[in-house]
């Protein structure tokens, strides 16, 4: 076989659907979030980055860079080794202990990501008890999708958001299985939030576990921060709570929050847990250090939720369509790969500001999108350049608008 022509094809196939998939080559300037140095072919520019999801800007926070390099400085580069043979650090037992306290469970376990986080333990838990279903939103993430193929256990999908269905297929399974529900808080590619007291009230109704992925609030939402399940006073209602370090709190890895049996569990047998090294230390200390500043810091909080109304509303008077969101996720409909390609482009080349189309695998095909994400540092006057770009950027392409 022809090794070579088959790759080349395979792309080429990709690229014929308009999918083709060119990375911004940035430098990120700590102190100046979110501008960075982005490198092309002929040479360098400044960008404003509007698809960051550094939140809070928590990457670049002087609390977070002091203790990183505090760390760095202490204990070096790497753990040395697996959390078993010589690669648990005190930082990892720190932030461990730190972030079971945040969301009031009795352990959290530490992963290199939030996406080993949640295929190592849905796999796991599925895989541990024979016949278990495992109920998953449509929408879920997709590394949720490859925890439960994994398990190889059986699954059925309910529809998005959708309480009823949910209740219709748990009501249809035999009440002897073992059930699982899996499902997100907030939807990182449209920003509407699981009706998740709801969700909890059909699962415990059945005897089903629920399982929630808080990557894209934890660090934003509730009075500490530990997401949109203490906002909503209910955390005690899920069994797993799964989060990430690496969107708001800016730095990496990824963990889960539930009983001491349930988290010494995947400790004992997740394969994606034990046969990796772990964190490096200084990131261990830099995500600690980023959620005990969140859990007592509510001013980042109340901004990044001022800049993201303004946002919304900003584009509502500009009459570029939006998607309808209920949290900082600002996604702008395009609905064709070539245009929202060429809407990137033309914002990047003419206008200086950076924001990747988002397109299949993604998100569905014919809902391309431009995903805005402000943060706290977008201020009044990148704002002002935005909107204008977006509504030069509309017209030249005759994109959609909404009254
Ligand atoms: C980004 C993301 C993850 C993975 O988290 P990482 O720490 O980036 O690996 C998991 N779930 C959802 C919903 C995500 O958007």
């Amino acid at each position: 076989m022809d090794f070579e022509a088959f790759f080349r094809d395979a792309i080429q196939a990709i690229k014929a659907e308009n999918r083709y998939r060119v990375f911004a080559d940035l430098e990120r300037h700590a102190g100046a979030f979110p501008q960075a140095t982005r490198y092309g072919e002929d040479g360098t520019e400044e960008v404003t980055v509007w698809c960051s999801n550094d939140y809070l800007g928590m990457g670049q926070h002087p609390v977070v860079l002091d203790a990183m390099a505090e760390a760095l400085r202490k204990c070096g580069a790497g753990a040395g080794g697996t959390r078993n043979i010589s690669g648990t650090n005190h930082y990892h037992v720190l932030l461990e202990r730190e972030l079971a306290s945040l969301h009031d469970k009795e352990a959290a376990l530490l992963f290199t990501s939030g996406y080993t986080a949640n295929e190592a333990t849905l796999s796991t838990l599925a895989r541990l008890m024979p016949g278990t279903v495992i109920f998953s939103d449509a929408l879920n993430h997709a590394s949720m999708i490859q925890g439960i193929l994994q398990s190889r256990g059986e699954k059925k999908i309910f529809r998005h958001n959708d309480v009823a269905d949910l209740d219709r297929l748990l009501a249809e399974t035999e009440p002897e299985r073992p059930k699982l529900v899996a499902f997100e808080s907030i939807y990182s590619m449209e920003g509407d939030i699981a009706p998740i007291a709801e969700i909890c009230e059909v699962a415990e109704r059945h005897g089903a576990m629920t399982y929630l992925d808080e990557v894209h609030a934890v660090g934003m939402y509730g009075p500490r921060g530990a997401g949109v399940a203490e906002r909503e006073g209910i955390m005690d209602r899920l069994t797993v709570i799964q989060g990430t370090l690496a969107k708001a709190f800016g730095v990496m890895g990824g963990y889960v929050a539930a009983s001491a049996a349930l988290v010494d569990v995947v400790r004992s047998h997740a394969p994606g847990f034990i046969f990796t090294t772990a964190l490096p230390p200084a990131i261990a200390a830099g995500a600690l250090a980023s959620v005990s500043y969140l859990k007592t810091n509510q001013a980042l909080r109340e901004r990044h939720q001022e800049r993201a109304a303004t946002l919304r509303r900003r584009l509502r008077e500009a009459g570029i369509p939006m998607m309808p969101s209920k949290s900082h996720i600002v996604p702008v409909l395009v609905g064709d790969p070539r245009l929202c390609k060429q809407a990137s482009d033309a914002l990047l080349t003419r206008h200086k500001i950076y924001i990747q189309p988002i397109n299949y695998p993604t998100v569905p095909r014919g809902t391309e999108r431009l995903r805005l994400t402000p943060t706290p540092l977008h201020d009044d006057e990148r704002m002002d350049r935005l909107v204008a770009a977006l509504a030069e950027v509309w017209s030249e392409l005759r994109l959609k608008r909404v009254a």
